[in-house]
């Protein structure tokens, strides 16, 4: 059965890359060892990690004033390491609390400092963007996430500021051009846009580093991975490279305009069902829904475990909400193919016209 996946994380990939990823563990590069077998120090590794780097630096159009790390830990280890490098004891950094990712990186970040949360959409379930709001200019950054994966909005703006701008990116990088380069700081988990778990690109503007008190450990400090070249202790290589081969994927398909492009079809043809089909109700504010996750309801509750058994049935896989909001999901990263998109519309209208 061909297989749809909606997946939230880790997510789709495409084959290309999943290809080249299996021959690579079994023969990297036809040089006889194994991908995993090969050292972090060698210069087959530098040449992976160096390519990577100055791709991502292409597409984000990045000058020499801000590095791209690739480090440890995943997202959340950036909830602390950012207000660990950024924000001193008694400093305030001003914080937006638009979804469950966000609220967790201002429980991490009061650790270290004052947050100051200069916007909220709790208020109504975290199912709008809160745009409107004053940032005072002593704010030392502020931190937004620029995709709420699990609710579903996205800012389709920049937020206005001219404190430093740091942005949890994770589920929607290189999914659409931004000025990436008005960031002081940029992190994203790499397994939804941009390759496997395992491994966490950091994006960060030098100017903004060294200006705290407080002792760093090594591991935590930027600047020491910097100065490393993102090998200060062992990198993982496996999801690197799948990074890498993730990041030649996105330019030889035409770049991150033509990924926008694609998101936007994809997107526009799953709301349009979404509205005009009675069953399912979409649960956020139209001009703030997300390109990348459809956050919906059944109209009737009782039919969401039969519309899963359905999806089920149709190697659809992926669709239930998070835990924490229920509902129903939609994943539609890069990799999504227009035609798992059409399939799940045409299942829903089925659905829909059988149980009306
Ligand atoms: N931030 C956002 C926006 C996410 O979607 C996720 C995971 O889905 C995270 C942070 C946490 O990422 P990780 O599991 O890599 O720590």
């Amino acid at each position: 059965m061909k297989m749809h996946n909606f997946n939230s994380g880790p997510s789709i990939l495409p084959q290309e890359v999943l290809n080249q990823a299996a021959e690579a563990v079994l023969n990297f590069n036809n040089i006889g060892l194994s991908l995993l077998e090969i050292g972090h120090r060698t210069s087959w590794f530098q040449d992976v990690l160096d390519e990577s780097r100055s791709l991502i630096k292409e597409l984000m159009q990045l000058g020499e004033e801000h590095e791209a790390l690739y480090l440890h830990g995943g997202a959340t280890t950036q909830f602390m390491q950012v207000p660990m490098n950024l924000l001193d004891d008694g400093e305030t950094a001003a914080y937006c609390d638009n979804g469950i990712w966000g609220s967790k990186a201002i429980k991490e970040a009061k650790l270290f400092g004052n947050v100051n949360v200069v916007a909220s959409s709790k208020d109504k379930n975290h199912t709008y963007i809160n745009k409107g709001f004053e940032i005072p200019a002593t704010s030392k950054y502020l931190h937004y996430t620029t995709n709420n994966t699990v609710e579903g909005t996205q800012w389709h703006a920049l937020p206005e500021t001219n404190v430093p701008l740091v942005a949890d990116m994770s589920s929607d990088i290189f999914s659409r051009n931004m000025p990436f380069a008005k960031h002081s700081l940029i992190y994203a988990g790499a397994q939804k846009n941009m390759g496997a778990a395992g491994v966490t690109l950091v994006v960060v503007k030098k100017d903004v580093l060294g200006k705290i008190k407080r002792a760093i450990p090594p591991i935590m400090d930027y600047r020491i991975h910097i100065e490393n070249g993102s090998l200060l202790n062992t990198p993982p290589v496996f999801a690197v490279y799948v990074s890498l081969l993730t990041l030649r994927w996105i330019k030889k398909e035409g770049g991150l305009a033509e990924m926008e492009k694609r998101a936007k079809e994809r997107a526009e043809y799953l709301y349009n069902a979404l509205d005009s089909l009675p069953l399912f109700v979409p649960t956020v504010n139209k001009e703030d829904r997300s390109f990348m996750n459809a956050v919906f309801v059944m109209q009737r509750p009782e039919l969401e475990q039969p519309f899963l058994d359905e999806c089920k049935k149709n190697g659809m896989v992926g669709v239930k909400g998070h835990r924490s909001v229920g509902g129903l999901r939609v994943s539609m990263y890069n990799a999504m193919p227009m035609d798992s998109v059409k399939a799940f519309v045409e299942l829903m209208t089925e659905f829909n016209n059988k149980n009306l």
